[in-house]
This record gives structure tokens, C-alpha cells and sequence, in this order.
């Protein structure tokens, strides 16, 4: 179905506000441009929303609302499952439009597109599921309902890094919950949003129901979307550090607010894994979208009797990956989103070699030929990283993978968890008692003593959202 009765777009210079139904330009006229990063090349110029831009998206949300909550729950999901089937039909030319503006190659790209879908499916079957409860009451003559209603008008801000599987996890349960939602895509990847929204509005979306704000100025977008007192819930991911300032804001008008925010994932490998597959998991997990993966791991720790054997294999392998456009066939590691992001890169790399570190493979900014026009950096493996090294205590978001020995599991756990972040660890090892014991979770953490002891006193790894038991 391409109806596309809403679209009125224009390159370049493209209308890319959706107010009330309707592409439009923002208020002030402004507009900035989307590069690709593989090329330096502009694709497309959109438009930068502000303030007053904001506020007409909520005053269309708001009018929309009622509509949209009344519409049965089973309607709100056949336009979520007609979404996931638009985005399918699309994953060809939505994947080519995402390595353009974001860079990853295209097989990751279309994949994501694919990845993205399966949010709008699962959550029209969810729309169905938005059940009560019935709880015994402190009183004989009363009746405690609980019901589920719509919160009212929520808002995305969403990373550049999954620019359309990000936005799908946050408005596929938004739309399916009755809500409507208003998003802003992250400043560098807009053109995969608008692909999405326009997925929505071709599957039937009223108007109103999804605003999306492009801008190059999220704080004035941000600051809006709080201020107004009209948005009851705000779903972010990204940096942590951005997740601190929307806790501030959030408590102006006490919005609601979720965080998805950064990761720096450890990976176990004890020395009974199995050291194939270790290395292909440990490389698959470092190097896609070049690194730039909330849950991909930051620090690899080996058991020591393995570490070199470990170390040759990785290197060997990682030496093989293609980094270049990821347009071209073959290309397996794409550029870094833009000039900042491989200026970290640099510098944790810098940082962990004048600190001791040994660089088996990689370590340089690549150049020359179609590398001068982008921001590549070589796949990376450093062996030898310890605890004062930037690299152990940041979230590099790059293709560098960074070795520390350990001795024993009680060593492992502790170097693992001594991190803020807690979003995802990984652990290889063919001795199931330890990966159950390494696995933790929630229950694990609170079992108390007995549990501890197995752990000489060490907690289970942290994470929160992702763990994977790999034997
Ligand atoms: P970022 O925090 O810089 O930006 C994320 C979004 O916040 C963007 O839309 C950006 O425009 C907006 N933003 C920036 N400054 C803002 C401000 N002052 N007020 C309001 N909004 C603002 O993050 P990024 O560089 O786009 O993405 C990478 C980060 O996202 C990494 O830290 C990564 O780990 C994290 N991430 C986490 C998950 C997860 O599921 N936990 C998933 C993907 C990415």
C-alpha cells in the first residue's frame, strides 16, 4: 500500500516537520544539512525545527488524542501490523537511504530495517493485551479495579546509531497503547525517521498521531517538549550524559521518563570455552555498525592461560575486516558517524598505548583514496588494557577491542562489575555452574550470603538489559 496521500517533499530542502498530518517547513524557515558520512556528500537539506514547531505538534497531538485512545485496540494494531509489512516492502531502499546517512554497511542496514519491523508486529499484538487487574480490598463492601488508560501525549528522542529500530521500540507501544507521539530523530540521521513515519501515514495513521520535529538543536526541542506541561511521558536513548539533563528537566513538570542510555559491556572468556566460536561472538559483537553499539562490549577479559592463543585468532581475523563505504559489496566495518566520534576513538587508542597497552592489529585512522573523505578508523585490538586507561572506563563507541588477562573468576567478576554502567555483559565458558553463577540477575543478587560465597564475595555480573550465556 503506497497511498502516500500526505507527502509533500522536496529535494533538496525537503519539508521534513509533520504537523497534524501534513509535511512542513519549520516556522523560522531554517533548515540544515545531512551528510553521509562514508563521502562528506550532503544527501538531502531538512528542516530545523524549534519551539514554536514543537508546540503546534502538541496542539495536534493533543486534538488527536481523544480520537486515537477510542480507536478499539484491535484497529490500533492492524495499522502497527500493516506498518511492519510497509517497512518489509521498503527494506531495500530504507536500508540503502540508512548506510547512506548513517554508515553502517548494508546488510546491517537492512537488517535493522527488518529489526525495526518486528517491534511494530510484536506491540500490534501487544494493543490486544492491555489487560486489568481485579485486588482483594482492605474493605468488604469494595471492589479494587485496576485499569490501564492511555498517558497522553509522549515523546521519542532517539541516537543516530539505530536510527529506525530505536524509533520503533518507543512508538509501536506509544500508538499501540492509545497514545499519540511526538519524535526527534537524532540530528544526523532524520532521513530514516521520515522513512518510518512515512510507513505510518501510507498504513493509515489520522493525523496528528505522530509529530516528528527534525532539528539541529535538541536542547531547544527538548526544553519544549518538557516545558509544556502537556507531554506526560518522554522515552529517550543515548548518552548517558544527555540521560542526566532530561532527569533535571523531567522534574519541572514531573514528566515520566525512560532511559535506555550508554553501555560498556565486558565479555568473560574462561579458559574451557570454546575459543572458535568465542572469537567469531566476540568480533561480531565488537564490529558491527563499527563499534557503535550500546551493547556491544568495551572490555574483553581473558583467562590468562588462553589470552595469547585468544589474541593471535582475534587479530588474525579482525586484520580481515573490509572497512569502506558500506555501500560496496564486500565492506563489513563502515565510518564513524562523524569527526567527534573518531576523535574519541583516537584518543582511547593514544591513551591506551602511552599507558602500556600493545597494539596487535589496527591503531590508526585509515587514509587516502575514498578514506580521506570520511571518518575511518582500522578494526583495532589492543592487548594489554588495565583499569586507568580511558578505554576501561568509557564507552569507546568504536571498532577498537580491548584485551585484559585475568587470573580467576573471583578477578574476572571483579574488574567486570567495576563500572557505573550495567546495561550488558557476556560470558563463554563450557562449565554451566559458572555461567549460572556469573548470570546473576536479579533474583541471583539478592539470594544473599550462600550465593556470594560461590563468588568469593563478588557480586554476579551487572546488566540490566542483555545477557548472553555462551557455552
Ligand atoms: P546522544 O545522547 O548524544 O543523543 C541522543 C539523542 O539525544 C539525539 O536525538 C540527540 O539529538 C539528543 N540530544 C543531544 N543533546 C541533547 C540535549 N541537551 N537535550 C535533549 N536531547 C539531546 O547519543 P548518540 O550519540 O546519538 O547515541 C549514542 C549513545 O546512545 C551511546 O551512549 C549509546 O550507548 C547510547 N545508546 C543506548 C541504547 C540502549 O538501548 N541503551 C541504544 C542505542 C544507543
Amino acid at each position: 500500500m503506497t497511498t502516500g496521500t500526505v507527502r509533500a517533499m522536496s529535494t533538496p530542502g525537503r519539508a521534513s516537520l509533520l504537523i497534524n498530518g501534513n509535511w512542513v517547513n519549520a516556522t523560522t524557515g531554517a533548515t540544515y544539512a545531512v551528510t553521509n558520512p562514508a563521502t562528506g556528500v550532503v544527501l538531502q537539506t531538512v528542516s530545523d525545527g524549534g519551539a514554536a514547531d514543537v508546540l503546534l505538534a502538541i496542539d495536534a497531538a493533543a486534538a488527536a488524542f481523544p480520537g486515537w485512545r477510542r480507536t478499539v485496540a484491535r484497529e490500533r494494531g492492524r495499522l502497527l501490523h500493516r506498518t511492519a509489512g510497509l517497512l518489509r516492502d521498503r527494506a531495500d531502499s530504507i536500508g540503502r537511504l540508512m548506510t547512506e546517512e548513517q554508515g553502517k554497511p548494508l546488510a546491517e542496514a537492512t537488517g535493522e530495517v527488518e529489526y525495526a519491523a518486528s517491534f511494530f508486529e510484536w506491540f500490534a499484538g501487544e494493543a490486544e493485551r492491555i489487560e486489568g487487574m481485579i485486588v482483594p480490598s482492605q474493605q468488604p463492601d469494595q471492589r479494587v479495579l485496576v485499569t490501564r488508560e492511555p498517558i497522553g501525549i509522549t515523546a521519542a528522542i532517539t541516537p543516530w546509531n539505530f536510527p529506525a529500530a530505536m524509533l520503533a521500540r518507543k512508538i509501536a507501544p506509544a500508538l499501540a497503547a492509545g497514545c499519540p507521539m511526538i519524535i526527534k530523530p537524532a540530528e544526523s540521521t532524520p532521513l530514516t525517521a521520515l522513512a518510518v513515519a512515512e510507513a505510518l501515514i501510507d498504513a493509515g495513521l489520522p493525523p496528528g498521531v505522530l509529530g516528528v520535529i527534525t532539528s539541529d538543536d535538541a536542547a531547544t526541542v527538548s526544553g519544549a517538549l518538557f516545558g509544556d506541561g502537556r507531554v506526560r511521558k518522554v522515552s529517550f536513548t543515548g548518552s548517558t550524559e544527555v540521560g542526566r539533563l532530561l532527569i533535571e528537566a523531567s522534574a519541572e513538570q514531573i514528566v515520566k521518563l525512560s532511559l535506555e542510555l550508554g553501555g560498556h559491556a565486558p565479555y568473560l572468556i574462561f579458559d574451557d570455552a570454546d575459543l572458535d566460536r568465542a572469537v567469531d561472538q566476540v568480533i561480531a559483537c565488537k564490529f558491527r555498525n563499527a563499534g557503535q553499539t550500546c551493547v556491544c562490549t568495551n572490555r574483553v577479559y581473558v583467562q590468562r592461560s588462553i589470552v595469547d592463543d585468544f589474541t593471535a585468532r582475534v587479530a588474525a581475523k579482525v586484520a580481515e575486516l573490509q572497512v569502506g563505504n558500506g555501500l560496496r559489496t564486500g565492506v563489513t566495518v563502515g565510518p564513524l558517524i562523524d569527526g567527534d566520534g573518531l576523535a574519541k576513538v583516537e584518543r582511547h587508542v593514544r591513551d591506551a598505548i602511552a599507558k602500556g597497552a600493545e597494539c596487535i592489529v589496527g591503531g590508526t585512522t585509515l587514509t587516502g583514496g575514498e578514506y580521506d573523505s570520511g571518518s575511518f578508523f582500522a578494526p583495532t585490538v589492543l592487548l594489554g588494557i588495565d583499569a586507568d586507561m580511558d578505554i576501561a572506563r568509557e564507552e569507546t563507541f568504536g571498532p577498537v577491542l580491548g584485551i585484559t588477562p585475568f587470573d580467576t573468576e573471583i578477578d574476572a567478576l571483579a574488574m567486570a562489575n567495576s563500572t557505573l554502567f550495567g546495561l550488558a555483559a557476556y560470558a563463554h565458558t563450557r562449565d554451566h555452574a559458572r555461567l549460572f553463577r556469573c548470570r546473576g540477575g536479579p533474583r541471583a543478587r539478592n539470594r544473599g550470603d550462600e550465593h556470594r560465597a560461590d563468588l568469593g564475595g563478588q557480586r554476579p555480573l551487572r546488566w540490566r538489559e542483555a545477557f548472553r550465556l555462551r557455552s
